[in-house]
């Protein structure tokens, strides 16, 4: 079945397995494919490249419908381990709201003794907090890449503002969830430096999360064509500037280097060396 609303194109779909193995953890899970939150400079999108090769991602989102009914038979069958939720798409993007896939699946990974980790960008995920509560194998994260709501909606249109996201988090450690908060990327000369840099770093010393990690951005698949047309919004003159950061290799080196250097002062500023770890 599909469904066209506002530009969005959802399908839904069945497919035959739904618990993967990964090199992230023991497996993920994906009940989604594609991501309604459409961050200009994700990853996820080179899984979509060969289903749905001239869709702009965040315009479509596959539903798997099967997803929980799979999950029973799979879970009982394989070893349980650890299972990221989710590694290519978003288990809680706006589509859970209605169909409630991923909240289905965690609920059997759960009682099966599955390890589960969790990384959104939705504030939706406090709605499973039920599921979660007393679980010593589960780990929740919030990505957040700039504080500045307005910039979060130019670079993360779908997602949860960048405060609600942090509201969850607070929330999921106020109830004993293992919590994680995922700087990255940082957004070069927006939030990789000075204030930007600053006050996520803030943010890390207010919540006091588990740990948190860092990561610059990366040139991966895809993801020049949506950044650069993004920064055309937000500031031309930084197009350049990223395109050396990403693709000169020697420019690359430098920018790393300083960046490490400035991400640890700040973490030692704030007593907060001891729980980062970097990504690059
Ligand atoms: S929330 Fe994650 S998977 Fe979804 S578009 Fe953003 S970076 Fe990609």
């Amino acid at each position: 079945m599909v469904h066209q609303r506002f530009g969005l194109r959802l399908r839904e779909v069945t497919v035959r397995s739904i618990l993967s193995s990964s090199r992230l953890a023991d497996y993920c899970l994906n009940p989604y494919a594609g991501c309604e939150h459409g961050c200009v400079y994700c990853y996820a999108r080179f899984a979509t490249r060969f289903s749905h090769p001239s869709e702009e991602w965040g315009s479509f989102v596959d539903i798997r419908t099967n997803a929980p009914q799979l999950i029973e038979q799979e879970a009982a069958r394989k070893r349980p381990g650890k299972v990221v939720i989710s590694s290519v798409s978003d288990g809680w993007q706006p589509q859970e709201e209605k169909y409630r896939l991923t909240r289905q699946c965690l609920e059997v990974l759960l009682r099966h003794n599955y390890a589960v980790f969790i990384q959104t960008k939705s504030a939706l995920v406090q709605r499973d907090f039920d599921l979660l509560e007393g679980h010593p194998n589960v780990e929740l994260g919030t990505t957040i890449t700039t504080v500045r709501p307005k910039v979060a909606a130019l670079f993360e249109p779908g997602a949860s503002a960048p405060n609600d996201r942090i509201k969850v988090l607070t929330k999921a450690g106020g109830i004993g969830i293992r919590t994680f908060l995922f700087l990255g990327p940082l957004l070069p000369y927006i939030s990789d430096r000075g204030k930007g840099l600053m006050d996520l770093l803030d943010v890390v010393a207010e919540i006091n999360p588990d740990y948190f990690l860092v990561d610059r951005l990366n040139p991966r698949y895809g993801i020049w064509r949506t950044v650069s047309a993004t920064l055309s919004t937000y500031d031309p003159e930084l197009i350049p500037e990223y395109r050396k950061m990403l693709y000169d290799k020697q420019t690359r080196d430098w920018y790393t280097f300083k960046l490490r250097h400035r991400i640890r002062e700040q973490a030692k500023q704030r007593g907060l060396a001891g729980k980062m770890r970097l990504c690059f």
